[in-house]
């Protein structure tokens, strides 16, 4: 513990963003850097307290309570060593994990919680600017001979095959799309993480020596008979992106989307990639998001970047209170969670149920609503002699997704599907058919990075253990997190 009344002397700063006027013009990075003093000294905030409850509520055990000492000490070398020893990706996580290890901090009990996510960003940020970050391939002699296909590239493929490919494994990463990254790639806008961040591990992992090969479809090409003869053990980590639909009269007409397919083109537009379905954008239109999580608020910050004419979120459940209930301490407060993107304009609703859209020529021009009240046993139910219309030509649905995509992949495999929708496995990641794992979304539900990440360590580790009868990998981060939350 750094500064033993730090905490007494030091309020929590959050992080510094760029001008909304100014950053909502373009799609770069949102937040600015904290300059290392402010950093050191958020640091001192820092208990280090007997029971680090914050090490507990991330999913990664994370040793924040060691790493704030060594930035405080301005050890900043052996922060990132101790910070890698449990997470592959810490730029990931630090801009953008929702950090439930925050209101686990014992801070939070009656004052802010330490900066915990920006610490862990400005750490791996001077790391790579010191070159301490480099490829690390495994020796040569290490190698196993085994082979592993992980199939999908978002964090959970990424951080399995990194892990894999350091116990010595020859790993292939698998991606359907065009480019490395999942949902860091393809979903998240560029302004809460830029590309080039994904790029430069992709890169690291290249010169570490695994394969990664885009385009390719498991199922389709290869084939998922191939893929289970040609290598030793597969991790599934494909995700959780079938995207949960309205049935209510006027869903077909035109202007209406899923979220998915928006983000996907927008990153594709800001890319300078081709857009090769019917185009989708916000520019000049009345536009409605139903929703109120990640999904929800990354169109909101697309849709003012475009320069909608207006933007409206609407939300089915009620407005949850705007302070944090500390009495849910170390676990998830139930608040209101504003992000950026909400300070940039447009107006959230609560309470809001949808009954039909309508319009002329197939085009959605009215969207037709009623307030809603929940029950005392918690049901939400629609207010008789509430009806309203709002009127839109753009209506994007970010009500959250039904499980991993059923295509032929998941057929062949014939693994069966959970009550979330998502792949069922035992405590050690293994599926019903022998040396097949599943790890993050595909596993979980829609869930965050941070479990991703976890989860592809953990079922990296069971892998090597199913291949080699030992594990050289870490078995940190094995215990649960408290307080989860959903994307
Ligand atoms: C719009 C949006 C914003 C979000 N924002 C945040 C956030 O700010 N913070 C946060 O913590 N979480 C956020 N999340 C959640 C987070 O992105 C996911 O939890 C995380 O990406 C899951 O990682 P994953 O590796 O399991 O799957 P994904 O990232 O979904 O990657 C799965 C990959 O598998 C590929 N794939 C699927 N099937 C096949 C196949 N048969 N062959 C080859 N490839 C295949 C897919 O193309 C995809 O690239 C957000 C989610 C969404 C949708
Ligand atoms: S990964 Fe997320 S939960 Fe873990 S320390 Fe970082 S911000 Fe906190």
């Amino acid at each position: 513990m750094g500064d033993p009344r730090g905490f007494l002397k030091i309020g929590r700063k959050p992080p510094p963003k760029r001008d909304k006027v100014e950053r909502v013009q373009d799609y770069s990075y949102i937040y600015k850097p904290m300059p290392t003093e402010e950093v050191r000294d958020q640091a001192a905030r820092c208990m280090d307290c007997g029971v680090p409850f914050c090490n507990v509520g991330c999913p990664l055990g994370n040793l924040i309570p060691d790493w704030n000492d060594l930035v405080y000490r301005d050890r900043w070398k052996q922060a990132i060593d101790r910070l890698h020893a449990t997470n592959n990706f810490p730029e990931f996580t630090g801009m953008l994990c929702p950090a439930p290890c925050e209101p686990s901090c014992v801070l939070t009990i009656n004052d802010d919680p330490v900066t915990i996510k920006e610490i862990e960003l400005s750490i791996i940020n001077r790391a790579f600017d010191e070159g301490w970050v480099v490829p690390k391939p495994p020796p040569p002699e290490k190698r196993t001979g085994k082979k592993v296909a992980v199939v999908g590239s978002g964090p959970a493929g990424l951080a399995a095959a990194q892990q894999l490919n350091w116990a010595g494994h020859s790993v292939t990463v698998f991606e359907k799309d065009d480019r490395i990254g999942g949902l860091l790639t393809y979903g998240i806008p560029d302004y809460k993480i830029e590309k080039w961040v994904v790029e430069r591990r992709v890169t690291q992992m290249e010169a570490e020596g695994i394969e990664f090969r885009t385009n390719a479809y498991v199922g389709y090409d290869p084939t998922t008979e191939e893929l289970r003869r040609d290598y030793d053990s597969i991790i599934l980590a494909v995700g959780a992106l079938a995207g949960r639909d309205l049935d209510v009269p006027g869903r077909e007409l035109d202007g209406i989307h899923l979220a998915m397919d928006y983000l996907v083109q927008q990153n594709r537009r800001v890319a300078g990639l081709p857009v090769n379905e019917k185009e989708i954008s916000a520019k000049g239109k009345n536009v409605v998001i139903l929703g109120g999580g990640d999904t929800s608020a990354d169109c909101l910050g697309n849709s003012h970047r475009e320069e909608a004419a207006s933007v409206k979120v609407l939300t089915h459940g009620p407005r949850p209170p705007e302070n944090p209930d500390r009495l849910t301490w170390p676990d998830w407060p139930n608040v209101l969670q504003t992000y950026a993107v909400h300070e940039e304009g447009g107006e959230r609703s609560w309470s809001v149920g949808i009954t039909g859209f309508s319009g002329e020529n197939g085009k959605v021009e009215k969207m037709h609503c009623m307030e809603t009240e929940r029950t005392p046993e918690g049901k939400t139910i629609y207010k008789e002699g509430t009806e309203f219309e709002i009127e839109t030509e753009l209506v994007l649905l970010a009500i959250g997704f039904t499980g991993p995509v059923r295509d032929r992949f998941l057929d062949d495999l014939n693994l069966g599907y959970n009550e979330r929708g998502a792949i069922p496995a035992d405590e050690k990641f293994a599926t019903k058919e022998p040396g097949v794992f599943v790890a993050g979304d595909a596993k979980r539900g829609a869930s965050l990075i941070v479990w991703a990440i976890a989860e592809g360590r953990k079922a990296a580790r069971q892998a090597d253990l199913y291949m080699t009868g030992e594990s050289v990998l870490s078995s940190l981060a094995e215990g649960t997190a408290l307080g989860e939350i959903k994307a």
